[in-house]
């Protein structure tokens, strides 16, 4: 194998084994741009050093021969003493971790070739000013030096100085720097910093290697969910230098602006400069744009190869270069990040600029992003005053009262006080609290903490491992960056989708995303217009793609509303057991206490005009679009009071001597109903099979509603979904009963109604069986909650707050299976069950309802196992409509 390659040899495609950094050098070298020479060692190398402890043996020679025609090129040698070529060592991974791995520049100076330097560059200050960088960062980050010493040593050189910056620093200065800079890193150290040039460059590069895995990189990549064995390629580049004066400099530049794709000059400059000191903020930086007064020929010639990565990388490219005495380098660049918001405006710019067609447009955003895009927001106008940073682990924007502990969460927003939540870290103790609160703040923890994945199921706002807040539970306070003291009953506020923590109320503002979908908003002039047009383009691109239709899980007019605004093509999920709670639950309740036939009959046809009423409403709201109803499907213990509550009113009824017959008959109830495993027991069809007329009273409330509608001249397009069927018989023997209620119906009003009967998949034993079970079902849909917990075998409520947190730190899970489906698993029944149905019944239609119908991932997964139609909430519907759209194209 081959372990080096010259910038001439590679090319942007060639990430995985030369890291983002040297594949798009080598793209920038072949697109003739100025891109100082050199060559890059692949990840593959870095492979075998950090699993072996040692380079591989062809590594040296290789190196050798690369640096051998590196200096023919250049003239001159590695550290040559009267004229020498330097290098920097670059990290650079496949994914790019900003900050977290190491870069040194300047290898090859000396003692000797210190001089060399200065009398070619005729600039001694220069020289000297490379050599003391030289020290300073390898002492550093190869010879773990601590930085602080060399930072202390230099302010010490300008404090005696009595200059402000270090460009003030004569050659003199520098040159004792040097000295003291040496003997920091004996002391240190304990060896002296090496004076052969390969020593320098080969040290330097087994320490690009080793930051591989230090710990602070190690977080990151658990964070950024990046694979822990790709390891990082290593860029040998041969130096240009900034800090050769005022006609020399360092910058950083965008293509467009990341915060809103406008196109124009975005970046900053600082002249007399080398590397890092741009982004490290010690001299004031000017705005790129004033480049062009300082040095117009490299200004233009900049702008024209912005252009030139722009057309040929056809998006936004954030770039690095330099300035050597009037010559421009180009030392970096790659597709830039950008804010969610750009994601969209530069998608549809660069379509408008022939760049991109449609098709591609789409792969440029995520359901992530538009998620984002729809959550209220603080107002960006608002004065506020950030106290923190923590890692943005579940979006949105929580105003509220810190409290410090779960009772006092709960108890203070029983009292209508909105609280957010703040602890160092959450357990499943916090659980009342986390679900009481507008909000969670951590100060430990990742985006996999407990805190982090409970508020992401919840689609609770949370901020977490914010490790500058000092968090005191015990004390009811938290001390913040400057001493500042947040004591209990304090207004916060918490940014989930950037990590910020602010003091005070800051205002909330509604999307205008969100009020866009609504029809409250449309495109025009301003800013927030721009968005929405871009927003509003991108799904026409994505409805005109994609093939999945999608549906909305809505119980009553009121959402199927909304649903329909946001582009719902249907009803995938509408549950009846909603229907029975409020005033209801009276008569739900005689209905299970009835002792008698005439008893049960009389509160069924009391629950008949009131379902009724309910599916006229839904019907209407959703005319001319599916509807598909599901029978009543959760244990009726459900519908009882709460045992403890019971109890406690018998109890006291008992000492008052008060009647109490009702509540006692109640209690019974319960007790009777009481289950070791409510989600395994008497649920779904078996409800509809043990209790007669609950069903088919469900059936005939939906047929009358039809016909009402019918007659109303609606365009109804109900269908009878029956839940948790196991086996073809269940679904036969209630499908049997159901076809008769509806019949009945259509010859008591005289109307045909077509009403189609299908069911649930979310039983393994029915999708085993689903070519059995197609023969009764004219559709299927997964019930992708239910599937997943019984082919896991665990109950949500129970596990994700108990031991989920565990297997994602252990990598068991990379996202939990009730958020994303679970391809090898869940997902391989789907497709089974997918394709033996239709194996029965070719035009069996197939859907999904469960929260993954609106995960992003798994509407792929959807899309490709040829589902027709996913159903998720009203909020998600646009997501799942732009991810279909993406899966198609
Ligand atoms: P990072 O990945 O942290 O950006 P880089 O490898 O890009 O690290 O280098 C750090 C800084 O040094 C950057 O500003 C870069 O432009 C600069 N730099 C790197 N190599 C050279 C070189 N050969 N000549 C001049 N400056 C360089
Ligand atoms: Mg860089
Ligand atoms: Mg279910």
């Amino acid at each position: 194998v081959k372990f080096v390659y010259d910038f001439t040899e590679g090319n942007k495609d060639l990430k995985d084994l030369l890291g983002g950094k040297g594949a798009n050098l080598a793209e920038m070298t072949n697109l003739g741009l100025p891109v100082p020479p050199g060559f890059t060692i692949t990840t593959e190398a870095c492979k075998v050093y950090l699993d072996s402890g040692d380079e591989p043996p062809a590594l040296r020679d290789e190196v050798s021969a690369h640096l051998d025609a590196l200096e023919q090129r250049m003239g001159k040698k590695l550290g040559q003493a009267d004229d020498p070529l330097l290098v920097s060592v670059r990290s650079g991974a496949k994914f790019s971790m900003p900050g977290m791995m190491d870069t040194v520049l300047n290898i090859g100076l000396s003692d000797k070739s210190v001089q060399g330097l200065a009398k070619q560059a005729g600039d001694d200050r220069f020289a000297w000013d490379s050599y003391r960088r030289l020290i300073q960062m390898f002492g550093k980050t190869v010879l773990g030096v601590d930085g602080d010493l060399f930072e202390e040593a230099l302010e010490a050189a300008k404090t005696a100085k009595k200059v402000a910056v270090d460009t003030e620093l004569e050659a003199a200065d520098l040159k004792k720097l040097v000295t003291k800079f040496k003997k920091i890193v004996k002391t240190e150290a304990g060896r002296d910093f090496p004076q052969d040039p390969r020593e320098q460059m080969d040290l330097a590069i087994h320490a690009v290697f080793d930051s591989w895995n230090t710990d602070r990189a190690k977080l990151y990549r658990r964070q950024e969910r990046i694979p822990g064995d790709l390891g990082t390629a290593v860029n040998v580049c041969s130096m240009v230098f900034g800090n050769l004066g005022p006609d020399s400099g360092t910058g950083v530049a965008f293509t467009r602006d990341p915060a809103s794709g406008h196109q124009g000059v975005y970046g900053d400059y600082l002249q007399n400069a080398q590397g890092e000191d741009v982004v490290a903020g010690i001299r004031n930086t000017v705005p790129l744009a004033e480049l062009e007064a300082i040095d117009k020929k490299s200004y233009d010639q900049l702008m024209q190869i912005m252009e030139t990565l722009e057309n040929h990388y056809k998006d936004l490219c954030d770039i690095e270069f330099t300035i050597e005495r009037g010559q421009l380098w180009m030392l970096q660049t790659r597709v830039g990040k950008r804010t969610a918001g750009a994601a969209f405006r530069i998608a549809t710019q660069l379509v408008d600029q022939g760049l991109i067609d449609e098709a591609e447009a789409l792969q440029r955003v995520t359901g992530a992003q538009l998620a984002q895009l729809m959550f209220p927001r603080f107002d960006e106008d608002a004065k506020v005053e950030k106290v923190g940073r923590g890692i943005a682990a579940s979006p949105g924007a929580a105003v509220g009262k810190a409290v410090f502990d779960s009772y006092t969460a709960v108890k203070w927003s029983r009292s209508g006080e909105k609280v957010i939540l703040v602890r160092r870290e959450t357990n499943p103790d916090d659980l009342d609290g986390m679900i009481a609160a507008e909000g969670i703040l951590t100060s430990r923890g990742g985006k996999t903490s407990h805190a982090a994945v409970v508020a992401r199921g919840m689609g609770k706002t949370c901020v977490c491992g914010a490790e500058e807040l000092e968090v005191d539970t015990k004390r009811r306070r938290m001390t913040v960056p400057g001493g500042h003291v947040v004591e209990e009953g304090d207004l916060i506020s918490i940014d989930g989708s950037s990590g910020k923590v602010y003091l005070g109320e800051v205002p909330v503002v509604p999307s205008p995303v969100v009020e866009y979908f609504e029809g409250r908003m449309h495109a025009g002039a301003n800013d927030a217009d721009e968005l929405v047009e871009a927003v509003h383009r991108i799904m026409a691109f994505a409805d005109r793609k994609r093939r999945l239709r999608v549906r909305a899980n809505a119980d009553n007019a009121e959402d199927a509303l909304r649903a329909r605004r946001f582009g719902a093509q249907g009803i995938g999920l509408c549950r009846t057991e909603h229907m029975f709670l409020g005033d209801r639950r009276e008569l739900v309740e005689r209905l299970i206490l009835a002792d008698t036939e005439a008893e049960r009959e009389e509160s069924l046809k009391a629950l008949l005009p009131l379902q009724k009423k309910d599916f006229v409403e839904l019907f209407s709201a959703m005319d001319g679009l599916p509807v598909t109803v599901r029978l009543l499907d959760p244990p009726l213990h459900e519908f009882l009071p709460d045992i403890t509550e019971l109890s406690v009113r018998v109890a006291l009824a008992e000492s008052r001597q008060e009647p109490h017959e009702n509540e006692l008959r109640l209690l019974q109830a319960v007790h009777r109903l009481h289950e070791q495993n409510p989600m395994l027991g008497l649920r779904g069809v078996r409800l509809g099979l043990v209790i007669p007329g609950l069903f088919t009273m469900q059936v005939r409330a939906i047929a009358e509603a039809a016909a009402e509608r019918k007659a109303a001249k609606g365009d109804p397009r109900a269908e009878i979904m029956i839940p948790l069927v196991g086996t073809v018989q269940e679904l036969e023997i209630v499908r049997e009963e159901a076809d008769q209620v509806v019949a009945e119906v259509e010859a008591a009003t005289g109307t045909e109604l077509k009403l189609a009967i299908g069911t649930m998949i979310e039983l393994p034993r029915a999708a085993l069986t689903a070519g059995q079970i197609a023969e009764a079902a004219e559709f299927f849909s997964f019930g992708t909650n239910d599937l997943t917990q019984t082919v896991w075998g665990f109950s949500r409520d129970d596990v994700e707050a108990s031991f989920f947190t565990a297997y994602l730190e252990k990598g068991i899970f990379g996202v939990s299976p009730f958020e994303t489906i679970d391809k090898d698993g869940v997902g391989s029944l789907v497709k089974l069950a997918a394709e033996a149905g239709r194996a029965t019944r070719p035009d069996l239609k197939l859907g999904v309802c469960g929260e993954h119908g609106g995960d992003p991932e798994s509407v792929h997964f959807f899309h490709e196992v040829g589902l027709d139609y996913v159903s998720c909430s009203p909020f998600r519907i646009p997501v799942a409509r732009l991810e279909a759209g993406r899966a198609a194209s």
